[in-house]
């Protein structure tokens, strides 16, 4: 089974990317922050917990992602692999992941992240926002802090897993289909 993390700035293109892999490598593919944002349409109990993170902009609390995560690979378990996109984020997510795994006889396959300068990034969010619809894409100020949850949060996980040796960086900039070769180029040899 493959278990695939993508790594990537807010905008680096995880979701794009995602929805070409997944059916590529027949990968169930785990976006927490569709998932979130599902939950806050639908106004659910964890909707309600995770509005207010996810429109300024901050991570939402490690113990809510984790179970919401654990019960969405549960839901799962007859894929053939799973693609996870936005998970994890913080090295407490990470390490949850590791042991949650492990108790069912799993682990993390590899991780590839998708790397682009800031810049190029917070300008690509906002054009997005004009469509998404998203408060969190609006916003610069809302944006930067997104960069600022990544370096002080997420960032730490690219050590983690390099101390794995499952660390692979891709770069993120060029066309969808570009990447999604190079990409491809990376799993095809996890
Ligand atoms: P995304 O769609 O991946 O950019 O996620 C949008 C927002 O959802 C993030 O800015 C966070 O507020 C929240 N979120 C998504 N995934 C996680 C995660 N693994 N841990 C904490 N918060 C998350």
């Amino acid at each position: 089974m493959k278990l695939i993390v993508l790594f990537g700035k807010p905008g680096a293109g995880k979701g794009t990317q995602a929805a070409f892999l997944k059916d590529k490598y027949n990968l169930c593919h785990i976006s927490t922050g569709d998932i979130f944002r599902f939950n806050i349409k639908n106004e659910t109990e964890l909707g309600k917990k995770a509005q207010e993170y996810i429109n300024q902009g901050q991570l939402v609390p490690d113990s809510l992602t984790i179970n919401m995560l654990k019960s969405e690979v549960e839901k799962n378990m007859d894929k053939a692999g799973f693609l996870f996109d936005g998970f994890p984020r913080t090295i407490a997510q990470a390490e949850a992941l590791d042991e949650f795994l492990s108790s069912i006889n799993l682990e993390v396959t590899g991780t590839v992240g998708l790397e682009a300068e800031d810049d190029v990034l917070v300008a690509r969010i906002l054009e997005r926002g004009k469509t998404s619809g998203r408060a969190d894409d609006q916003d610069e100020a809302k944006i930067r802090t997104r960069y600022v949850e990544y370096n002080e949060k997420t960032a730490p996980l690219i050590d983690f897993y390099k101390a794995q040796n499952k660390y692979h960086a891709v770069n993120g900039i060029g066309s969808i289909e570009e990447i999604t070769e190079r990409l491809s180029k990376v799993i095809d040899n996890l």
